[in-house]
């Protein structure tokens, strides 16, 4: 049968909303089924997933309304009542789960799962090529937004209790799959409130009003411990030595769960500014509670030392990354961008001001720079001597 008169004789809505149900296969735990309705949608054709380490995409079938299942080829129209694949998931070892691979897995003993966006879920277009929005339902019914593709990827994960805090109309929801961060909950979660509630307050526009921060179990013997902020959803490692977790690293994570949450909230700065502003603001907020973490100008000094590139102004290493992709300047950006803003926040307190409140108006230039207008703001309040002073330090 031709395609097209197919497709000419059921014109797709443009205006319809796929959901992705994942649900468990009756063989066990190491595999999931994803199928997604699609019989309104006409003629349509499936796109690759977006892919991380490897370009591995999951075998699609469609099902047609006599049960007939036939493979599908990518970016090739077709018509199916209900797109089904399955996904494999990997059983996580005990030196527990590796955050940067954001490999699909479950945990045997703990009994939670985590499906990544990348390599495992394709999206759908009309046969005139419009991307069609789609939920991703995890099987505890738990859905969220497949982002659009210059954002970052949509975890999925199921299987944890979920503590949820409310801050000024937004909703965080935190999980985690290890014991004693659980048990020492009344210990930090006032403290991680107390941040959410400052970092927001500082973007009274932002547009994002729900987020999950994911806490998992990392042995400190494998070596690699990381975070990734998701779409929606933060993943941090809990470093544990021998099984155990101590309470020492408490202010590391708490910092994390801040840094990750200013991106979700600051979507308009320049990468240098993402990142230094984050990392500021993150041990900024970690100033109001009972936490301490490393002073930023001291964290400078220190490594500054031992840095070969640390006489690099931020507004040049910004350039050198950015177009040059010379990611060794990188770390002035977690490191001096933090002194930086310090400075700033600090000669603008002297005055009677501060950063907190100067944020919504900073500006920048295409290349990265402070703008002129900005700097000029910011030079009526601390002084042109001030300025140049912080200028020859760190820009
Ligand atoms: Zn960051």
């Amino acid at each position: 049968m031709s395609l097209l008169l197919l497709s000419t004789a059921l014109i797709a809505s443009t205006d319809s909303t796929l959901k992705y149900q994942i649900e468990p296969t009756s063989t066990g735990h190491d595999a999931v089924t994803v199928s997604v309705e699609t019989n309104s949608l006409g003629t349509f054709h499936a796109l690759p997933a977006r892919t991380l380490a490897n370009d591995t995409q999951p075998t699609l079938f469609c099902v047609t309304a006599n049960g007939s299942q036939t493979a599908i080829e990518y970016q090739t129209p077709i018509q199916c009542d209900h797109v089904t694949w399955q996904l494999p998931l990997a059983a996580i070892g005990k030196d527990g789960f590796d955050i940067a691979k954001q490999i699909d897995s479950y945990e045997p003993i703990k009994g939670w799962s985590f499906v990544s966006e990348f390599n495992s879920l394709p999206r759908f277009a009309t046969h005139n090529d419009e991307l069609i929005p789609a939920q991703v339902c995890s099987p505890d019914n738990q859905c969220g937004w497949m982002p659009d593709a210059d954002r970052p990827p949509l975890f999925v994960v199921w299987g944890l209790k979920p503590v949820e805090l409310n801050i000024n109309g937004k909703t965080i929801k935190v999980t985690t799959d290890t014991e004693q961060i659980l048990q020492t909950m009344d210990d930090w979660k006032p403290a991680l409130e107390s941040q959410l509630n400052y970092l927001i307050s500082l973007f009274p526009d932002s547009s994002v009003n729900q987020w999950d921060i994911a806490f998992f179990s990392r042995d400190k013997q494998a070596g690699s411990v990381s975070g990734a902020a998701g779409s929606n959803k933060i993943l941090i490692n809990a470093i544990l030595d021998n099984g155990q977790f101590e309470d020492d690293e408490m202010p590391m994570l708490l910092k994390i769960a801040a840094h990750e949450s200013m991106h979700l909230l600051d979507t308009s700065s320049p990468l240098w500014a993402s990142e230094s502003l984050a990392e500021y603001y993150a041990i900024k907020s970690l100033d109001k509670t009972q936490y301490k973490f490393t002073d930023p100008k001291a964290q400078w000094d220190g490594f500054a030392q031992s840095f070969p590139f640390a006489s690099t102004g931020l507004f040049e290493a910004s350039n050198l990354v950015s177009t040059e992709q010379q990611y060794q300047y990188y770390p002035l950006f977690y490191v001096k961008g933090p002194a930086f803003w310090q400075a700033l926040d600090q000669s603008l307190m002297d005055k009677g001001e501060s950063l907190d409140s100067r944020l919504p108006t900073l500006t920048y230039n295409k290349d990265g720079s402070l703008s002129e207008a900005s700097i000029g703001e910011l030079t009526k309040i601390i002084g042109k001597k001030k300025w140049d002073e912080l200028t020859k330090l760190y820009l």
